[in-house]
């Protein structure tokens, strides 16, 4: 099972909401896109209260802004 990768496979749908005080849908937000990965944050989607965070290591977004294609 090595060697393969699951894109968005493993996202975050719910999460705990110390404001709502409990598990809310959550948006996720891309904060950096570096050479090395992407970091993203997720929020509540309710509050907007950062709930979680994350890195991931795909450079084809990074890559793809150098060659001047963009990704929203
Ligand atoms: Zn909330």
């Amino acid at each position: 099972m090595t060697g393969q990768r699951q894109y968005d496979a493993l996202e975050a749908s719910e999460l705990f909401c110390p404001t709502c005080r409990r598990a809310q849908p959550v948006r996720r937000h891309l904060l950096l896109v570096l050479p090395t990965g992407n970091k993203y944050e997720y929020r509540c989607a309710a509050c907007g209260t950062p709930v979680g965070a994350k890195d991931d290591t795909d450079a084809s977004e990074f890559n793809s802004i150098l060659s001047g294609r963009r990704l929203k």
